[in-house]
């Protein structure tokens, strides 16, 4: 008891004259992600995965694209305010693993710095945050270079009962 899992995914499109943010970095790229925020992939992910994993819904309830609050809004910001609903419920982030599905640029060199960030935010050590990059070997929309993907598990621990045991 007191253990529950989440998983989330999210697509966006690869477009000229947007930045791309994966994992709360800013990557040096011709593209970026298109979307009402900064359209971090990966972040948006591992928010769906929190809210799943307490039956919440999902993020775009939360932080609906109709509402201008969230125009450009660093992704941080939903994953913090994400991650405030899971301590206000009680429990506290385990582990979290998550892939990212794009053809280019290369980003396996930028995992440490996203699991920094995504671990400071989550409030769990380096250690317990798992980023995987892979390509779709050139086929569909990821091997087009049109658009990214990625998937994220999160394991949560209810607070109250690490505190009993
Ligand atoms: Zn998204």
């Amino acid at each position: 008891m007191g253990y529950r899992v989440g998983s989330g995914i999210d697509i966006h499109q690869l477009t000229e004259g947007r930045k791309l943010w994966i994992g709360g970095i800013e990557i040096p790229h011709h593209k970026g992600a298109l979307g009402h925020s900064d359209a971090d992939v990966l972040l948006h992910a591992i928010c769906d995965a929190l809210l799943g994993a307490l039956s919440l819904g999902d993020i775009g309830m939360h932080f609906p694209d109709t509402d201008n609050t969230y125009k450009n809004i660093d992704s941080k910001i939903l994953l913090r305010k994400t991650y405030d609903l899971v301590k206000s419920k009680n429990y506290k982030v385990v582990n979290v693993d998550s892939s990212i599905c794009l053809e280019a640029p290369k980003i396996k060199k930028y995992s440490p710095e996203m699991k920094k960030v995504i671990a400071s935010i989550l409030e769990v050590g380096e250690d317990d945050v798992s980023i995987k990059a892979t390509t779709s070997e050139k086929m569909g929309f990821v091997g087009r270079e049109e658009g990214l993907v990625a998937y994220a598990t999160v394991l949560i621990e209810s607070a109250a009962d690490k505190r009993a045991g």
